[in-house]
């Protein structure tokens, strides 16, 4: 695995570095993060995104569960319904934030999870037991899809899965055996994908769309374009230089709830998106996810128009034509310059609508006036607790503070995984085979817009 900290950041791949490590906080915070590098083979999207795993923060979890369960909020069979008590008793333990990969050729089953039948049918001591899937155990971090575009051509049972685990944050995932009841988890990951759109079978919005979409962010990858950057990637960087050190996202993870979106700044978001007529919500709403991550990955409590100017063609590259793309970018740039903007005003230097009429301008009113209400309530849901499952945050014993927030004292592990001291993450002791009891809670939706109906309405 090639070091986070010594890969050379050229101008073609700046996007993606800052997106991971967005991504990374995100995850660290418990709202997930879904990013798509898209690029030509050889332009190193996979070794950076993989490079990742040197920098992962470690999380809190219940001893031993293989699930992840957070001690303030257990979501896995074995350990939601359990009493505060008997959490307690079972003691809590650090891991490094999972990181795990799925490939186009996986198996639904190894993947989801199975209900093991050879256990079910042993003549003494039968019962239903759950054989764990690579995305439940990657519960709290990171799964990675190479090859997204070929895996939707020719697993589109797979593609299904990731809607369901990208559909909501948390995500959901189902396990269904022939006669048996269903069991369903809920799931908190961040999907990173990676492919190369020239390749067959071709891009992944022509082959899914709706899964396309489900990505937060797209960052196109590219190659180095100067003689000097290509000598450093094939020889290594100059001794005096210096490695670019990785955020610290424990400390970082403190400042996330506390960054604002000010009134100019949601005004500017809710006008982008009924102006240049958005099709999905979901493109405003990773733009301000993303804008408040950059604030917090520079120590600012407040997002800023350069925020916003950052992601933008990430949150909307996939979602929008390039001319629009460049429309909309242009708004952002000059939304400063012009203070009427933020009142739904039009800046200058942006063509005006021709169809605009009074009763549309009235409509589109009221459409930014919901849209400020539902960009608020994103900003709490993102500022708000991990989000893992429905129990109340008083079960800890106050040294695990939110779910999905660092116990205090883990800088020195933080550091020494800095180093390169790869810690991973064994089942620990009495870690699998957690009964299934039915019927079973679905996962909490903590963001659940429908664009369609306050549209619409
Ligand atoms: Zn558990």
């Amino acid at each position: 695995m090639r070091d986070y900290a010594h890969l050379i950041r050229h101008p073609g791949v700046e996007n993606l570095f800052r997106a991971l490590e967005m991504a990374v906080l995100s995850t660290y915070v418990g709202k997930p993060l879904h990013l798509h590098a898209q690029g030509l083979r050889g332009t190193g999207k996979t070794t950076i995104m993989r490079s990742v795993r040197s920098i992962l923060p470690r999380i809190l979890r219940i001893k031993g569960c293989i699930y992840n369960c957070h001690p303030r909020a257990p979501h896995c069979p074995a350990h939601r319904d359990l009493p505060v008590e008997a959490i307690l008793e079972l003691g809590q333990e650090e891991i490094v934030m999972p990181f795990l990969e799925i490939s186009a050729s996986a198996k639904i089953g190894t993947v989801v999870g199975t209900i093991d039948l050879e256990r079910l049918t042993a003549a003494e001591g039968a019962k239903a037991v759950l054989l764990p899937g690579t995305i439940p155990l990657a519960h709290r971090g990171i799964i990675l899809v190479d090859e997204i575009n070929r895996l939707a051509d020719i697993a589109p049972e797979l593609a299904d899965v990731l809607l369901d685990v990208m559909g909501t944050k948390p995500g959901r995932i189902q396990v269904e055996e022939t006669g048996l009841p269903r069991v369903e988890m809920s799931v908190t990951v961040s999907v990173w994908a990676a492919s190369n759109p020239d390749e067959d079978p071709g891009p992944l919005e022509e082959i899914r769309r709706q899964l396309s979409d489900r990505f937060d962010l797209s960052i196109t990858v590219s190659r180095p374009g100067r003689q000097d950057v290509v000598k450093r990637i094939l020889f290594g960087p100059s001794r005096s230089a210096v490695p670019q050190a990785a955020p610290d996202f424990a400390a970082l993870a403190g400042l996330v709830p506390r960054v604002k979106v000010p009134e100019q700044i949601k005004d500017l978001v809710a006008s982008i998106y009924v102006d240049f007529s958005l099709e999905s919500l979901r493109g405003v709403e990773a733009m301000v996810q993303a804008a408040r991550l950059s604030a917090a990955l520079d120590g600012r409590t407040e997002v800023a128009r350069e925020d916003v100017l950052m992601v933008a063609p990430l949150a909307l590259e996939h979602r929008v034509d390039p001319a629009t793309l460049g429309r909309i970018t242009n708004r952002i740039r000059t939304s400063g310059e012009n203070s009427g903007e933020v009142a739904g005003q039009r800046p200058t230097g942006v063509t005006a609508n021709p169809e605009r009429t009074p009763e549309r301008e009235e409509q589109r009113g009221g459409l930014i006036r919901r849209l400020g209400a539902t960009l608020r309530s994103m900003a709490s849901g993102l500022s708000g607790n991990g989000g893992d499952g429905p129990r109340a945050p008083e079960q800890g014993d106050g040294e695990a503070d939110q779910p999905g927030e660092a116990p205090h004292g883990r800088q020195d592990d933080l550091n020494s995984r800095r180093t390169g001291v790869r810690q991973d993450c064994p089942p620990g002791p009495g870690a699998g085979d957690p009964e299934v009891r039915a019927p079973l809670r679905p996962g909490r939706e903590i963001l659940s817009l429908d664009p369609e109906d306050w549209v619409k309405g």
